[in-house]
């Protein structure tokens, strides 16, 4: 059996016209004599509303009633989806997570699937040519339904197709794919045909929201190929899959940004033993993400140790910091909010050097002053003052050419 999984976001199932326009997509690989999964979002704004009752009804949702809640959204679209598709005379129905079931942990509102009853799917894909399922959904050990976090019907698509085996997976969106930097502050942004997991996490987790990060990080681990495209054009969009050394890669794939960063310093800590386990141990025990760090080399046994954390966390970094100040033994606590992180990423990088010297000159040249630096195998990151972000972007997207398809020759 031929399976393909095709997943629908919430702007290409709002209306009755984009259904009919999701039917062609499903109606070709179908006619193909495969069997298709197809895993619908809820219309789109539809989460949000329903966010929001519970907010009304509550100050404090339960967790689990709030899942209860927003997993309805997906359960509209794809009834109504497997209506239009009886109409048509095809063998369809909807399945729910708890009907498979998918069943994931108890972390409401962003649980994981632990996992999907994959021959049970297969025996209903014997009776029915279409499954439509509702993404984002799934269903904890006690019974109780679950939801996977925001965008989390791109992880429902990757793992059915990873359960299944599919032969492919087709994320079909409102963009025509995955493009080397944002088209909205950069013209010359392209699409991108191809890019490969890791590139993907990090555009993902720079803000690039076309995919969530967790379906790429299920992608990867279960090697599933996937192919990100729009719903309103027949034109490829961009394969997301595993580096194959026989290919030419490119030096680098593309430029991310993230404005949701503030700066901590603190100024005058005493260098000793244990100081930085002191700073972050308490803010890790709060699941605080701290990125960039530096620490200046210390003089008259004092030094500066400055780093970056989600802006949304800032208020209470600084409030567990301030009650830490003599713990830590430092002088003074600044923070600034206007900071933006660049990030040039690609694994060509791996086996190249001067990425990191061509980014700083190229930002040199159009004085951008760079506050921190911070580097991996596969990107180099600069903060920078957040009102030259776009600046930034464009520079360097232009320093390294990526308005035009680019690969390393040897
Ligand atoms: N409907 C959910 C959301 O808006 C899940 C999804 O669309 O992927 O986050
Ligand atoms: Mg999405």
């Amino acid at each position: 059996m031929n399976i393909v999984v095709q997943k629908f976001g919430g702007t290409s199932v709002r209306n009755l016209e984009c259904q009919r326009q999701v039917m062609k997509k499903v109606l070709r690989p179908l006619r193909d004599g495969n069997k298709v999964v197809v895993v619908l979002s809820a219309m789109s704004g539809e989460t949000n509303r329903l966010l929001d009752l519970a907010r009304e009804w509550s100050s404090t949702p339960d967790p689990a009633e709030t899942d209860t809640l927003v997993s309805t959204g997906e359960q509209v679209s794809c009834s109504l989806f497997a209506m239009l598709l009886k109409n048509q005379g095809i063998q369809a129905r909807s399945v729910l997570g708890f009907q498979v079931p998918i069943t994931t942990d108890g972390s409401h509102g962003r649980a994981r699937i632990m996992d999907i009853d994959a021959d049970k799917l297969k025996g209903l894909l014997e009776e029915y040519d279409v499954l439509v399922m509702a993404g984002f959904q799934g269903c904890s050990d006690c019974g109780r339904i679950t939801t996977l976090g925001r965008g989390g019907s791109d992880t429902s698509a990757v793992a059915l197709a990873a359960a299944l085996e599919a032969d492919l997976c087709e994320i079909y969106t409102d963009v025509p794919g995955v493009f080397t930097t944002d088209p909205n502050i950069c013209s010359d942004a392209r699409k991108l045909d191809r890019i490969v997991y890791d590139e993907m996490l990090e555009m993902a987790s720079m803000g690039a929201k076309v995919l969530q990060i967790r379906s790429v990080e299920f992608a990867k681990k279960y090697n599933v190929t996937v192919h990100v495209r729009s719903t309103f054009s027949d034109e490829p969009g961009t394969i997301v899959t595993q580096e194959d050394e026989n290919m030419e890669a490119a030096l680098v794939s593309g430029i991310a940004y993230d404005r949701d960063q503030a700066r901590v310093t603190l100024v005058h800590v005493i260098d000793k033993p244990g100081v930085s386990a002191t700073i972050f141990g308490p803010l890790a025990d709060k699941k605080i993400l701290v990125d960039m760090i530096v620490q200046n080399p210390s003089k008259d046994g004092v030094t500066d140790m400055t780093f970056t954390v989600p802006r949304a966390d800032l208020d209470q970094t600084v409030k567990i910091l301030d009650k830490l100040k003599y713990e830590i033994g430092y002088e003074e606590l600044r923070s600034d909010l206007n900071v933006a992180k660049i990030t040039i990423i690609g694994v060509g990088m791996r086996s190249h050097s001067g990425v990191a010297s061509r980014a700083f000159r190229a930002l040199a040249d159009e004085n951008v002053n760079i506050l921190m630096i911070s580097t991996s195998e596969i990107k180099v990151t600069c903060l920078i003052d957040d009102k030259y972000t776009e600046l930034a972007v464009r520079t360097l997207h232009k320093a390294f050419q990526l308005e035009e398809e680019q690969t390393i020759r040897e």
